[in-house]
């Protein structure tokens, strides 16, 4: 258990904005952000992989949780070797997994986890509207119909929340997710920097 990765989770609600704060956070130095989203967007459409995601998302589902960790952890081990993320000196930010209470028990072997970043929206309706926007501005299958995207908003509440509870309470932190990208992203900074620091406190490279 001594080389897992030290990582923060970025979690919340289909439409709560982890996609978009991820992003915003994987551009400031000493942050990687890593989405099971567009990892799973990024494989050929074709390939058998590539055809359970499709089946999987377009209803709105979740990818089995086996498959899930598996290629995961292909992804972050190939990343880590190219050198496009650096465990030892950046701070390994997911978006995305664990989502079930079976991936969390998965992925205890492949990651220390220092902070949990709940993301908090209560509005149901303005998730579905945002959804609704994204599916119209990149084209998502699993966006565009109103009945998945519930459905989605469903499987979060029934598969992924109970995943918090696993998790020591005095390291998860509560954020609003209704805001502008900047406001949301100046509380986010406030709770991952002293981790950050707390982390490379006694490294030269950062
Ligand atoms: P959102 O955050 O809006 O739900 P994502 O981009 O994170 O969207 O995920 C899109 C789809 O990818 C999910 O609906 C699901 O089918 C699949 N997926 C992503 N992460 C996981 C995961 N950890 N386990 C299983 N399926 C996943």
């Amino acid at each position: 258990m001594t080389d897992r990765y030290q990582a923060v989770l970025l979690f919340g609600a289909p439409g709560a904005g982890k996609g978009t704060q991820g992003e915003l956070i994987g551009k400031v130095p000493g942050y990687f952000h890593m989405s099971t989203g567009d990892m799973f967007r990024s494989l050929d459409k074709h390939s058998e992989l590539g055809k359970v995601f499709h089946d999987y998302s377009s209803k709105g589902e979740l990818v089995p949780d086996e498959v899930t960790v598996a290629l995961w952890h292909q992804y972050v081990h190939a990343q880590a070797l190219l050198g496009i993320f650096k465990p030892v000196s950046e701070l390994l930010i997911l978006d995305g997994i664990p989502r079930t209470e079976a991936q969390t028990g998965l992925m205890d072997q492949y990651i220390d986890v220092l902070g949990v970043i709940h993301l908090v929206a209560n509005d149901r309706d303005e998730m579905v509207k945002r959804l609704s926007r994204r599916a119209m501005q990149q084209k998502r299958v699993d966006d565009a119909r109103e009945e998945v995207v519930r459905n989605r908003l469903d499987v979060y509440d029934r598969e992924t929340k109970p995943v918090l509870d696993h998790y020591d309470p005095s390291i998860v932190h509560e954020v609003n997710a209704i805001g502008s990208p900047g406001a949301v992203l100046g509380e986010i900074l406030r709770v991952l920097t002293p981790i950050h620091e707390h982390r490379f406190a006694n490294c030269l490279e950062v």
